[in-house]
């Protein structure tokens, strides 16, 4: 378990399985991804997730578009560009529109 936080795990992840602005995903796809890589406790559910999907939508990299009990239907604004630091080598994944700045907390340097 490392210190990644788990809005930029989701990205990665999204960046990985999911980058089309047409295609539809769940919270509870992603939830599965995040427990059988082992980047969040197993002990978490699915809505210990929640405040995490919810920032990615007030962030409009995520559109909620359907929801059936806890099962959140996504969609993306725009597919997410993957771009590596040149200070610290980590990867953020970005919308066009978000500043570009490294996503790694204890970095924080201009892309
Ligand atoms: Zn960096």
């Amino acid at each position: 378990m490392d210190d990644i936080p788990i809005t930029i795990s989701i990205r990665k992840i999204i960046f990985e399985n999911f980058n089309d602005d047409d295609l539809r995903f769940n919270n509870d796809q992603i939830f599965e991804i995040l427990k059988q890589n082992k980047i969040i406790e197993s002990s978490l559910t699915i809505d210990d997730m929640e405040i995490y999907f919810k920032e990615l939508c007030d962030s409009e990299i995520l559109r909620n578009i359907a929801q059936n009990f806890t099962t959140q239907w996504f969609k993306l604004f725009e597919s997410l560009n993957k771009v590596q630091c040149v200070s610290c080598k980590e990867d953020s994944y970005l919308i066009s529109s978000e500043n570009k700045i490294c996503q790694n907390t204890s970095c924080g340097s201009s892309l």
